[in-house]
């Protein structure tokens, strides 16, 4: 893979391959080569002690498995030039959904993470699954198509829904605003058209993803990304991972109570949410409650970016709200960065302020110091990228080469 293809970077993963007195299985291999530790036979040889022949062995499986290419001269050493292994990032396909509440974006990416076709379409989630995904899963054969790729070249998928989800199952658990989703194992709905490793994660853990992996991964290992839409979400990246939690709900920081509040009812059912004063819909609330003509979150965005006064007032005073609860957060995860997507992130000029403002007062020094509050660079496509990385992590891992390689051989292929 040369440098600066990728969108994704390369994978950060631990060196444990190297150090481990096991010897390095194929898959390690290729992650060797992946990470541009190795660009020839002799640099794995020299990485993992392995025995020439063992080595040539494994290559000739990778490249017949279209994950290695090799061509070429290498840089010489002196005696014959020795050919340069690259990672085939054009050897599969993946396919990737970000289903939001009323939109969603939808992606083939090779195995870079480079996006090759991608749709963006108005979609309700609350059409429910049996209407949902069939649409999906057709809109992936027509991406395919566009893209030169057949099903058969498909290594992955990832979908994020606006709900939490058991991550393991990728089963939907109680959305609230998913109806007819609840209990739904979505891989399985997958499966007979794609029979490939599917994920599924909430939305806003996949667009942390995508953002961490775009921008942030090889400078922070801490970091929150806040959606500020319809709702208010956070995903959260500790030590360079999505941090879940216990039961998946990690960063549901939209039903935390503001002190500002006048009693102001949540569709959770509790009062003071910060989702039910400073979300894209509760400032549109706001604004038609002065008689001005905002539906939803955009709208909201459009009066601000037009300098209605009134937008810009309320937008700041969400700012500050989400400021409270964004300094409890400091405070209690010290994170480097704060990024700010959704909807909302169009008018972060006004919503900064107030966060700043709040922040800056209420954390520990020492914790807002050196904080970086930025607005999401990978905008609508924060979704798809994590739904792409995620799904790269998964196929691509070592043990996952190793047990696919494995069963290619026991069935004689
Ligand atoms: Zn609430």
């Amino acid at each position: 893979m040369k440098p600066g293809v990728s969108i994704l970077p390369r994978v950060k993963t631990s060196t444990r391959h190297v150090s481990s007195p096991s010897p390095a299985t194929t898959g390690e291999l290729l992650q060797l080569v992946r990470e541009g530790r190795a660009m020839s036979r002799a640099d794995l040889a020299r990485a993992t002690g392995l025995a020439r022949s063992t080595i040539s062995q494994r290559v000739e499986a990778l490249i017949a498995h279209k994950l290695l290419t090799e061509s070429g001269e290498g840089p010489s050493t002196g005696g014959r030039p020795p050919m340069r292994l690259a990672f085939n990032a054009r050897g599969g396909v993946v396919l990737a959904a970000d289903l939001g509440a009323t939109h969603c974006r939808l992606a083939v990416t090779d195995l870079a993470g480079e996006v090759l076709a991608e749709q963006g379409a108005a979609l309700a989630i609350a059409r429910g699954p049996d209407e949902v995904l069939p649409w999906m899963l057709d809109r992936f054969d027509e991406l395919l198509q566009g893209a030169g790729c057949t099903r058969a070249e498909v290594r992955g998928v990832g979908i994020g829904v606006p709900g939490p989800v058991e991550f393991e199952e990728g089963r939907a658990v109680s959305p609230p605003i998913m109806p007819g989703w609840d209990g739904i194992r979505i891989p399985e709905r997958v499966h007979p058209r794609f029979p490939v490793p599917v994920l599924v994660d909430n939305d806003v853990n996949l667009m942390a993803l995508g953002e961490y992996g775009a921008v942030w991964r090889d400078q922070v290992e801490d970091l929150l990304f806040v959606k500020v839409g319809t709702g208010i979400g956070c995903g959260i990246i500790a030590g360079g991972r999505v941090h879940r939690g216990a039961q998946g709900t990690a960063g549901d920081v939209g039903h935390i109570q503001v002190s500002d509040h006048s009693g102001e009812v949540c569709h959770c059912g509790n009062v003071g949410c910060v989702e039910a004063l400073a979300s894209g819909s509760a400032l549109a609330g706001q604004l038609r409650a002065l008689g001005l003509s905002a539906a939803h979150s955009r709208d909201v965005v459009e009066l601000a970016r037009a300098g209605q006064r009134d937008a810009v007032r309320l937008i700041r005073a969400a700012g500050r709200r989400l400021g409270e609860v964004l300094a409890g957060a400091v405070n209690l995860f010290n994170p480097a960065v704060i990024v700010i997507g959704g909807d909302m992130a169009h008018a972060h000029e006004h919503l900064f302020a107030g966060v700043l403002e709040v922040v800056h007062r209420r954390s520990t020094p020492l914790a807002a110091r050196n904080l970086r509050l930025v607005a999401s660079s990978l905008n609508d496509r924060a979704g798809i990228m994590g739904c792409a990385l995620g799904v790269l992590d998964e196929v691509l891992a070592p043990s996952a080469i190793d047990a696919s390689l494995a069963q290619y051989t026991e069935s004689g292929k």
